[in-house]
């Protein structure tokens, strides 16, 4: 199915916990969840030779996963052009993954509908991608920066992450920028009707889910 990965020295094995590369944080580091749910068969969903999808544990959609290469790639800070391969199976798999869970579960609507993407500054180590339902109803949607980070563009589309690597052999961020966007008002991204409370704008989203 996939190329084999690329090799890169930015790409190390992924080792049990006594044995991380430097550059990974400590197993019992919060930052290093990911790498440690990427081993656990519970919470996974699919995995093939390249990468695993995983449910994520604080959802902010019905459906909400995440898809990380098997092998450690701290970020989109750490990767190349080396690394398309790898980006574009991810990319596949995610839709793949979430077409058959939205079919299984007859979702319609905003609930069967996703967007595919990177946060421009993650809080996980781990490189991610998130596949998210475009409902956003969920418990764990809290917080402004929640919504933000979901619906601006803080959000990287996963085909852009790779029509810039394409172009640039890099992915540049604007770490200023993407702090600021962090802090938008809420704004409706179905609608564009503003809200100054998050429980107003969750409210407001159920009228977008009939
Ligand atoms: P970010 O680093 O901002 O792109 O987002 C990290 C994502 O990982 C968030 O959506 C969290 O809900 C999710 N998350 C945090 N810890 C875990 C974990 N142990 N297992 C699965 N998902 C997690
Ligand atoms: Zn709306």
């Amino acid at each position: 199915m996939a190329s084999s990965l690329p090799s890169s020295t930015a790409i190390k094995r992924n080792l049990p916990s006594e044995n991380l590369n430097e550059n990974q944080p400590k197993r019992n580091h919060w930052s290093a969840g990911l790498s440690t749910a990427l081993d656990d068969e519970g919470a996974r969903v699919h995995k093939d030779e390249l990468c695993t999808v995983i449910k994520d544990k604080y959802p902010k959609a019905r459906i909400h996963l995440l898809v990380m290469p098997n092998e450690y790639i701290a970020n989109l800070k750490s990767i190349n052009n080396t690394h398309l391969p790898l980006l574009k199976h991810m990319l596949k798999v995610g839709k793949e993954v979430a077409e058959k869970i939205a079919a299984k579960a007859n979702a319609r609507g905003s609930f069967a509908h996703f967007r595919y993407g990177y946060h421009a500054i993650p809080s996980m180590s781990l490189l991610h991608m998130h596949v998210i339902s475009q409902d956003f109803i969920s418990d764990s949607l809290k917080t402004k920066k929640h919504w933000n980070s979901f619906t601006s563009d803080y959000f990287l589309d996963a085909s852009q992450v790779i029509d810039d690597l394409q172009a640039n052999g890099s992915i540049h961020v604007d770490t200023t920028r993407m702090h600021k966007l962090l802090d938008n008002e809420l704004q409706c991204h179905r609608c564009s009707n503003k809200f100054t409370t998050m429980p107003k704008l969750k409210q407001h989203l159920l009228t977008h889910t009939s």
